[in-house]
């Protein structure tokens, strides 16, 4: 049969991606008309799409159709003004464009050669982001540290795990790998788990030491100082240790300082999680949570959370680049070039798990470029303010508590539970969260925090507004209000 297929047909790129710039368009216009929370039934899309592949094409408009009657039913619409479950994970039209602008050209940029703006670009851009978050000199590229995008803040705290694993090994013998010890609190990203797994750390070896109320849920320099010495005195060796600054669940913040001089007095490696409120710390007045940086050998934050930079974009920074490329680095002849065996470039696949890597500098940069330092601080400023503003609402009703103290754009709740019956409290909040959620008016999360049931609050969508903080606590007002009725 004649091939008629033109994949890259420039004029039907032009007719298709215009028109699905204008489906997108129309999108973000009518987004407050979904269910925030997709309302659909485990498999429902199997009964609305054929059994296989069809044989001959189809048209365009047909397949938008399907998105719209099909997929957006089935979708949870993580960029409405009314989301405000786990963390956000922005979209903006810099970042956008951007992306439109990597896929367009469509490169894997795994070593400098395969497409040298990729990673010049990368590393010009974070250095950019680490100028704006004050992160210390040692962290740029022009030193022996710099900057890598990987796809998530998993991927960051595996690679770097992964580093300091191989940099110990290599000091104290490869076979001592059963007696590597990961420290963290058990607030600690779950990535860290995955991580160690992944990593070969033994599970017993992987200490989430708890944090409690008493110190707002961040990791005790203390608790950690003296675990490390017990681990010592029974012949194991401490190498990592992940702080967080604003935690999953509660946004808690760890005294990087404290710690990690602990790190530093028993040779182990530092990292610093910031995936979601990095963001914040471009304000001058919130970057003193990230005080104590200086210490860590390696920090994390990402930009498709709260940085108007659309997934995947999750910026690591390392003190000593060497240290990933010994761990991850690989060098097969169909790879060699020139500028690499001369060591003249950074070649991004060994920072990193997988060989191909797509170019997501562009999306930073145009994010930088078009919106500037100032306007990001101000949305920042502008969600915790609004923040604010929910946790004053809460404070204003004496039904509910704010449970632990806000410091980003996180509001961590709960309903009060009624004549002090925790077990009942518990469950009486989550009916509210799932009441609330299948309004499909407002979406938000939970947690559970010293095994209280915790409904969390967090703005961060890029087009919420006080009117949408006021409804959604409206809606919450009222199914309070039913709920309470229906347990007298
Ligand atoms: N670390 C923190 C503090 C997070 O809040 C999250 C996700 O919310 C992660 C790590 C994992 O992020 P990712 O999905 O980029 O792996």
């Amino acid at each position: 049969m004649e091939n008629r297929l033109k994949p890259m047909d420039a004029e039907q790129l032009r007719e298709y991606g215009h028109k699905m710039v204008d489906f997108i368009a129309d999108y973000y216009k009518t987004i407050e008309n979904f269910p925030v929370l997709s309302q659909v039934e485990p498999g429902y899309l199997r009964n609305l799409l054929p059994d296989s592949a069809p044989n001959q094409p189809d048209s365009f408009q047909h397949v938008l159709d399907d998105i719209q009657a099909k997929i957006l039913p089935g979708v949870t619409h993580w960029q409405s003004p009314n989301y405000f479950a786990y963390y956000p994970s922005n979209s903006s039209v810099a970042g956008f464009v951007g992306e439109m602008l990597s896929a367009g050209l469509n490169i894997v940029g795994f070593s400098w050669i395969a497409s040298p703006a990729a990673t010049e670009l990368e590393m010009i851009v974070l250095d950019w982001l680490a100028k704006m978050l004050k992160l210390p000199e040692d962290f740029l590229s022009a030193g022996q540290g710099g900057g890598v995008i990987q796809g998530t803040a998993s991927e960051a705290v595996l690679v770097v795990l992964l580093a300091a694993r191989d940099k110990v090994l290599r000091r104290v013998g490869k076979d001592a790998l059963e007696k590597l010890v990961v420290y963290a609190s058990d607030q600690t990203h779950s990535s860290l788990q995955k991580a160690c797994q992944i990593a070969g750390i033994h599970p017993e070896n992987c200490r989430l030491l708890k944090a409690t109320s008493s110190t707002n849920y961040a990791l005790s320099p203390e608790f950690l100082s003296e675990t490390i010495s017990q681990d010592l005195t029974i012949g194991l060796i401490p190498f990592f240790l992940c702080a967080t600054v604003g935690t999953t669940s509660s946004t808690a913040v760890d005294p990087l300082l404290s710690l990690g001089k602990i790190a530093k007095s028993n040779g182990m490696w530092f990292h610093v999680d910031a995936a979601y409120a990095g963001s914040a710390c471009v304000c001058p007045e919130f970057r003193h949570y990230m005080d104590g940086v200086e210490v860590a050998d390696s920090f994390n934050m990402n930009a498709h959370k709260w940085f108007l930079t659309n997934f995947d974009c999750s910026a690591l920074w390392v003190k000593d680049r060497s240290a990933l490329v010994q761990a991850l680095s690989t060098n097969p002849e169909y790879l060699k070039n020139k500028a690499s065996q001369a060591n003249m470039v950074v070649d991004y696949k060994d920072w990193q798990v997988p060989l191909g890597r797509r170019f997501r500098s562009l999306k930073l940069w145009m994010v930088l470029r078009l919106y500037g330092l100032e306007n990001l601080q101000c949305y920042i400023r502008n969600h915790i303010k609004l923040a604010k503003h929910f946790e004053n609402l809460i404070a204003q009703d004496p039904r509910f508590e704010v449970v632990t103290p806000r410091i980003f754009s996180l509001v961590c709740f709960r309903l009060l539970p009624v004549r002090n019956n925790e077990s009942h409290g518990n469950k009486l909040n989550h009916q509210l969260l799932d009441a609330v959620n299948s309004t499909g008016s407002a979406f938000i999360s939970h947690t559970v925090l010293s095994g209280k049931y915790i409904l969390r609050f967090a703005v961060g969508a890029p087009l919420t507004e006080e009117k949408h903080v006021n409804a959604a606590w409206k809606v919450l007002q009222d199914k309070a209000t039913s709920l309470l009725a229906e347990s007298l």
